[in-house]
């Protein structure tokens, strides 16, 4: 056997992350690798800093990409803020506030859980009420748009509420970043991480942070060690804080820097409304076909997220077989259920550059092609007018 390159198809990427990469996107990270030292490169981390404020709709300094995924971001907040013997508690309402218990647990914390069922929102009242049985809780976290289920929770609620308590807010918007407001200043959000795959439409593997000044006094004041080494903001801050100076902490990814740079023009040329807007109006015609096939939602109208559509599986329906023919007829990828939701539901995404007419269609065509041969109990030929309809008004 003799080793070639390595080709991956071209799919049409409609789960819940990675999204479809914009072109632009994908050639800026094919330009010349430079040090990631260089004045040039220096002076590009800057505007991304901007760039980057302008998304979180902050003014905080801190704000800035980690060099790794989302869950590298959410664990930036978690082991920078909780030291050990704080009591944080943590509101779960889907797969990713459960990873959230586990990072408290793994900075010595004791995790506090307000739970509520999968597909709804975090219920402030709940939230509230554990406060108030907590006195001695030093931080509220929460994920804003659960991707297990595609419900979405009123984040500034939820901070106000935290805060006439005393607490800091964690606050995870990995999914709503692009996609759904996100006003950081605004709620007074503490610290907030996100990831470049799902709404940024950028290639996976950067996660956005951004942290304000009162945090910030609490991981420069801890008593204690940040226990790791790489994530540690006192020392991240050597290379991405402040203007110009900058001390090698470790090395940059630098293209993946440039992906993430061209994403964020990008955002920034359509205008943060402009994307929200799309994002709701496709989220509406996809619903419109999918419900007219007689497929039904998992959250409530109110608290759905328009990236994130999630859709109970009709009884009998193979759920891996029917994601199998998608991704091998129409090499279209639809997400599975996660945790407590595998087998039950599908997610189907519409995050930045994949949120189109063309993918809305493709992707009811394709569904009423394959539940059709496998005799789904669908309603068929009803769902492209439905979705037409939406997008013509
Ligand atoms: C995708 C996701 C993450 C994790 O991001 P990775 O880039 O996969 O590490 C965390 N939280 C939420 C809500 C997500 O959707």
């Amino acid at each position: 056997m003799t080793t070639k390159s390595f080709h991956p198809p071209q799919r049409t990427l409609m789960g819940p992350g990675p999204s479809d990469v914009n072109p632009r996107i994908l050639e800026a990270m094919s330009r010349p690798t430079i040090g990631h030292l260089d004045p040039v490169f220096v002076a590009m981390m800057d505007e991304m800093k901007e760039l980057l404020k302008y998304a979180f709709q902050t003014k905080n300094e801190l704000t800035m990409p980690v060099s790794a995924p989302g869950s590298a971001g959410m664990e930036t907040c978690f082991v920078n803020l909780v030291e050990p013997g704080d009591k944080v508690i943590v509101c779960q309402n889907g797969v990713f506030g459960g990873r959230m218990k586990e990072n408290v647990e793994r900075c010595g914390g004791t995790a506090v859980m307000v739970e509520d069922d999968w597909g709804k929102a975090v219920d402030p009242n709940k939230l509230e009420e554990t406060l108030k049985s907590n006195p001695d809780a030093k931080i509220v976290a929460f994920v804003h748009a659960e991707t297990s289920t595609g419900a979405q929770s009123d984040a500034k609620t939820l901070v106000e509420i935290a805060h006439q308590h005393d607490c800091l807010t964690i606050v995870d918007a990995v999914t709503s970043l692009g996609g759904t407001p996100v006003r950081v200043d605004e709620w007074h959000i503490d610290a907030i991480y996100s990831g470049t795959q799902k709404c940024l439409s950028c290639t996976p593997g950067l996660s956005p942070v951004s942290f304000s000044e009162r945090a910030l006094e609490k991981v420069r004041n801890r008593p204690s060690k940040v226990q790791s080494w790489f994530l540690d903001l006192n020392l991240v801050m050597g290379y991405w804080g402040g203007e110009g100076k900058r001390a090698y902490h470790h090395t940059a990814p630098i293209n993946a820097l440039y992906g993430l740079h061209e994403a964020l023009v990008i955002l920034k040329e359509e205008g943060l409304e402009n994307a929200w807007a799309r994002h709701t109006k496709h989220h509406q015609a996809l619903r419109a076909g999918l419900e007219a096939m007689g497929l039904n939602f998992v959250v409530h109208e109110e608290e759905r997220l328009p990236q994130l559509n999630a859709v109970t599986i009709p009884e009998g329906v193979d759920d891996a077989a029917v994601r199998a023919t998608l991704l091998n007829d129409y090499s279209l990828e639809i997400g599975a259920g996660l945790g407590a939701m595998a087998g039950k539901v599908w997610r189907i995404g519409l995050m930045g550059h994949a949120c189109n007419a063309r993918n809305v269609y493709l992707c009811l065509n394709a569904l009423d092609d394959v539940l059709g041969r496998m005799k789904a109990p669908v309603e068929r030929g009803v769902e492209v007018a439905a979705a037409q309809r939406v997008l013509a008004g």
